[in-house]
């Protein structure tokens, strides 16, 4: 098998992939992030040009018709994208890179690059559970809580086509089994 360069992680909102990323980037230091844009408001703690680049959406459009993006979605009424440039910044480099994305984006990074990539999907436990983490952090409205919850069974759905998915209960055990994934495809 191929070495992998390209790892997607999704999951619903509040499935963990925040905790996960950070997890897999302090543990491989040759793992890069691909930073994503978006036009919705950065929450306390993230970083412009770290987390996201966070955008206006005219400067977002202007990415759209120039061709900048190889992917993008509107999610809970903001819009999502990978940058043709993140991509190209972990080919030229020869390093692994990591999506944060979700399953639509994901599933289309498979296809422009079916051999380099590879997906994880992180299944919450249970409903319940989903809904008692994203409330614990807090970072939503009640409305916007509502939002994202409604979209995690389609998203739950599509997971049947992602290279393998993790049932994110013991948070420790999620992290062993995700770094397991990269020692075996990506190292
Ligand atoms: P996402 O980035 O997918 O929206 P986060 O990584 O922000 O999700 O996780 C949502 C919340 O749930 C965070 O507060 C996080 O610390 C917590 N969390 C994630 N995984 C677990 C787990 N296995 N057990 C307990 N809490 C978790
Ligand atoms: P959040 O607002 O919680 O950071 O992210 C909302 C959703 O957008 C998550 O499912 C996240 O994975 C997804 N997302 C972040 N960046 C991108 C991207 O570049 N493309 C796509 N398609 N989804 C993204």
């Amino acid at each position: 098998m191929g070495k992998k360069r390209l790892v997607a992680i999704s999951a619903p909102s509040g499935g963990g992939k925040s905790v996960v990323t950070r997890h897999i980037l302090n543990k491989f230091p040759n793992v890069i992030f691909s930073v994503s844009a978006t036009t919705r408001q950065s929450r306390p703690n993230e970083i412009d040009g770290k987390d996201y680049f966070f955008l206006t959406k005219e400067k977002f459009e202007e990415l759209i018709k120039q061709n900048e993006l190889i992917e993008w979605e509107e999610l809970f009424g903001n819009y999502y994208g990978t940058l043709k440039s993140e991509v190209q910044k972990a080919i030229d480099n020869n390093r692994t890179m990591l999506f944060d994305i979700d399953v639509k984006g994901a599933l289309s990074l498979k296809k422009h690059y079916p051999d380099d990539t590879i997906l994880i999907f992180l299944a919450p436990p249970s409903k319940e559970v989903l809904i008692e983490r994203l409330k614990k952090r807090g970072t939503e409205s009640e409305e916007q809580l509502k939002n994202r919850l409604a979209r995690a069974e389609m998203e739950i759905s599509m997971s049947k086509d992602f290279d393998y998915i993790v049932v994110n209960d013991i948070l420790d055990e999620t992290l062993q089994k995700v770094e397991q994934i990269f020692i075996e495809n990506c190292q």
